[in-house]
């Protein structure tokens, strides 16, 4: 794996949040994107080199609605960027972990994306990921 890629962020509101954001790092979203096979909503911030994303459910079944049900709103997952995510979904397969995504999926930001269930991460949801050259 190589550099965090970003860290999520669960939200309840959005809008409410970005504006929150914008203040606390100083710069504007660049990005927002719905994620209609995922069923939320994402905003996206640079500080630096590092990248915030910050996910609202968009609809009651969205994993989004069920993780704040459950913990409440905060840090939600941390994603790897990755060269070769299906190799590093077989290695992780293969070193015990439980990948919830058997192929690779099409996330936000274009980018190819599957998760680790945080079940076998130490409750951390872990989220790799690979630029999606075109
Ligand atoms: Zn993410």
């Amino acid at each position: 794996m190589n550099k965090i890629e970003h860290i999520g962020i669960a939200v309840k509101n959005l809008e409410a949040t970005n504006a929150l954001f914008e203040k606390l790092l100083g710069v504007p979203n660049y990005k927002i994107e719905d994620v209609l096979s995922e069923g939320v909503k994402t905003s996206f911030f640079k500080a630096g080199p590092n990248k915030i994303e910050l996910l609202e459910a968009s609809n009651e079944n969205s994993p989004i609605a069920k993780f704040i049900e459950k913990k409440g709103e905060g840090i939600h997952h941390i994603a790897f960027a990755v060269d070769d995510i299906v190799a590093e979904i077989e290695r992780l397969k293969k070193e015990g972990f439980i990948v919830l995504n058997e192929t690779p999926k099409k996330g936000a930001d274009n980018k190819l994306v599957a998760f680790v269930h945080p079940k076998s991460a130490n409750g951390v949801l872990v989220e790799l990921c690979q630029e999606i050259k075109d």
